[in-house]
């Protein structure tokens, strides 16, 4: 899960990282003019959208009175950053500049470890510079066992100019414990600022934070902003159901994750001739009860991008006749079911499985052997529902 800029700052600001002296998060102009008001000084007012480059896209403005940034903050609400819409915006005193750093931390998943990305060049976009300056930007392998310690630290601040070096590797250590303890595999900082006053401070933060250890951090679940999340999505995640939304036409069930990738593979192919694509990712498991799949399907069906579904299933502990049942089942829970599914079953208990389907004869049902004939069929049947 990806956070809003100003949950990233607090976040820090938990774990002692410096973030400045406040923050408001507000969705109207007219409180972004009261909290300039009451900051009582200059303030910045930042577009809080999930997407960097908000500075380039007219979404970071500095504001030097209360009626500034009435001004300030109507011109970036309503903005589209990177299709993105903006609906709420920060408002935070504005810190003196005097040079501008960049940090992160991440999960490095090529290299199985921890790495630590610093540069004294901050502010730009930083892809950019690791293909212009490569040797502008230090990469540092963090060893999982050790961590990140001040010697640690202190190395991987060698990048900024000396006399800051000192002061950063505290907030580095800071920011490690920021990253360790919320479960993080992403904390950036972009910029990193040496301020008027020559301290460190985080001006902008990004952290994505890791959803498969949700269960130790019950805090989390009140970081979900539930009206930016794609709602086939939320109601998949209420059902426990492991669902990403595609963007195809093809409605994609399968037990077991390395089945549906295949399929979408699959189905991807056999619909390519005419921009055809899986219309979602979908793993019911290995369980695939009735009403696991009546839910799937449920979800998968209200779908208005799904033209067509493709159940595939390969019986292992679960068998295939209960898996036939489990279909016969849901589609009698669901009732009314408009569009066609298309189902292969194998593996264990397949010829029981199939025989059940076929007695069955679900309207709009087709049985396929085997994987590929289905996917083709899905695809076409999406094509000519599209
Ligand atoms: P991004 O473009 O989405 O990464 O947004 P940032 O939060 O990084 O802001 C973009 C730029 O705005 C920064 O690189 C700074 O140069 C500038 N900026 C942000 N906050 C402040 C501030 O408090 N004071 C000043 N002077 N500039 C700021
Ligand atoms: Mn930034």
């Amino acid at each position: 899960m990806d956070l809003y800029e100003y949950q990233a700052k607090d976040l820090f600001a938990a774990h002692g990282v410096p973030v400045g002296p406040g923050q408001r998060v507000v969705t109207d102009a007219g409180a972004a003019s009261t909290a300039a008001a009451e900051f009582g000084v200059p303030v910045v007012i930042k577009a809080q959208v999930k997407t960097g480059g908000r500075g380039k896209a007219g979404g970071v403005k500095l504001a030097t009175d209360a009626g500034d940034a009435l001004g300030k903050a109507e011109s970036i609400l309503g903005l589209d950053i990177k299709g993105h819409t903006v609906r709420r915006v920060l408002v935070t005193p504005a810190s003196t500049i005097a040079e501008e750093y960049y940090f992160s931390f991440l999960l490095d998943r090529a290299n199985r470890t921890f790495l630590a990305m610093a540069s004294a060049e901050g502010g730009m976009e930083i892809e950019q510079l690791a293909v212009e300056r490569p040797e502008a930007l230090a990469r540092i392998p963090i060893d999982a066992n050790e961590g990140v310690d001040l010697a640690k630290a202190k190395e991987i601040a060698a990048i900024f100019p000396t006399d800051v070096q000192d002061a950063a590797a505290e907030v580095i250590v800071k920011l490690w414990e920021t990253f360790v303890s919320e479960d993080a595999t992403l904390v950036e900082v972009n910029p990193l600022v040496r301020d008027g006053d020559g301290n460190i401070v985080a001006l902008d933060g990004k952290v994505t934070l890791d959803e498969n250890a949700a269960f130790r951090h019950p805090g989390h679940a009140d970081l979900v902003d539930a009206e930016a999340e794609d709602p086939l999505e939320a109601a998949a995640k209420a059902k426990d159901l492991n669902y990403v939304k595609l963007d195809g036409q093809v409605g994609i069930i399968g037990n077991g994750a390395g089945l549906v990738m295949s399929t979408l593979d699959v189905v991807a192919y056999a619909g390519a001739e005419h921009d055809i694509r899986p219309a979602n990712f979908l793993d019911i498991g290995g369980g695939a009860s009735a009403q696991v799949m009546a839910d799937g399907l449920e979800i998968i069906l209200s779908d208005p991008d799904v033209k067509s579904v493709f159940v595939n299933v390969f019986g292992g502990i679960t068998a295939c006749d209960a898996v036939a049942n489990g279909i016969v089942q849901a589609f009698g829970l669901l009732g009314n079911v408009t569009k066609p599914v298309v189902v292969r079953l194998d593996g264990n208990n397949a010829a029981e499985g199939r025989r059940i389907l076929d007695d069955a004869a679900l309207p709009g049902l087709q049985r396929l052997d085997t994987m590929d004939s289905a996917a083709r069929s899905a695809a076409e049947l999406a094509f000519k529902g599209a």
